[in-house]
C-alpha cells in the first residue's frame, strides 16, 4: 500500500518521500485509518517495523487538518527510555519539516537548561510532547503544564516500560489528563499486564 492511497496531507507525504519511505509497512497498513477515524488502538509492534511513523503520520495528519488550541499540548507519547524518546524526536523532525507541527523531547539527565528549555514549552504549548515517565512528573507536580487541550495520548513500547517499573508513574500522568482523547498503546508482547492496561485505558480497541 502507497502512502498517498491513506488520504494523509499533502505536506506529510513530502516528509515521506524525504525520508525515503515508499511502501507503508504491515503496522503502518494496519493502524493509520483506524487512528485517523478516531479508535483506540492496541498494536503489537516490535522496533524496526516503521511503528513511529505509524503513530505519528496520523497524529501529525489530524493536528494538521482540524482546529486546535495552538497554546496548549495536543499530544503526549510516553516512552520507557531517553534513546527512544530521541530517536522519536528524530523521526518527528524529519516527518514534520513540511509542516508546522511542533514537538520536543522531555527525558531526564539534562541540565538545569534543559530543564527550562522544557518547562518554557510545556508552559506555552508544543503540538506533540515525547516523554519518559519520571520526567514528565517533575513538571506535571509544578502545576505549569498545559493540558487542557490534550487529545492523544501514546504509550510506546508499553510492555518494557511496566517491566522498568513505571506502572504507577504511567497512571499518575494519566490522572493529569483529560477524559476526552483517544489513546494509542503500542508494544513488542501482550503479557497479561498489557491486557489489563489496556483494559483500564482503551475505549473499545
Ligand atoms: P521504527 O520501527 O519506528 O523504529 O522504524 C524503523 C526504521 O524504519 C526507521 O529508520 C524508520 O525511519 C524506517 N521506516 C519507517 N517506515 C518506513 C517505510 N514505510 N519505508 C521505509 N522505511 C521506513
Amino acid at each position: 500500500m502507497k502512502f498517498t492511497d491513506l488520504g494523509l496531507d499533502e505536506r506529510l507525504l513530502e516528509g515521506i518521500d524525504a525520508m525515503g519511505y515508499e511502501i507503508a509497512t504491515p503496522v503502518q497498513q494496519q493502524v493509520i485509518i483506524p487512528i485517523l477515524e478516531g479508535k483506540d488502538i492496541i498494536a503489537s509492534a516490535q522496533t524496526g517495523t516503521g511503528k513511529t511513523a505509524a503513530f505519528l503520520l496520523p497524529l501529525m495528519h489530524q493536528l494538521l487538518t482540524h482546529p486546535h488550541e495552538a497554546h496548549d499540548i495536543n499530544a503526549m507519547i510516553i516512552v520507557p527510555t531517553r534513546e527512544l524518546a530521541v530517536q522519536i524526536a528524530e523521526t518527528m523532525e524529519g516527518l514534520s519539516y513540511f509542516t508546522s507541527v511542533s514537538s520536543i523531547a522531555v527525558y531526564g539527565g539534562g541540565d538545569g537548561t534543559t530543564f527550562s528549555t522544557e518547562k518554557k514549552a510545556l508552559t506555552h504549548g508544543v503540538d506533540i510532547v515525547i516523554c519518559t515517565p519520571g520526567r514528565m512528573i517533575a513538571h506535571l507536580n509544578m502545576g505549569y503544564v498545559k493540558l487542557k487541550g490534550l487529545r492523544y495520548l501514546v504509550l510506546d513500547e508499553a510492555d518494557r516500560m511496566l517491566d522498568m517499573g513505571f506502572n504507577d508513574d504511567i497512571m499518575k500522568i494519566i490522572s493529569f489528563l483529560p477524559k476526552q482523547r483517544q489513546n494509542l498503546l503500542f508494544s513488542a508482547t501482550m503479557p497479561a499486564e498489557i491486557r489489563a492496561l489496556a483494559d483500564v485505558l482503551l475505549r473499545d480497541p
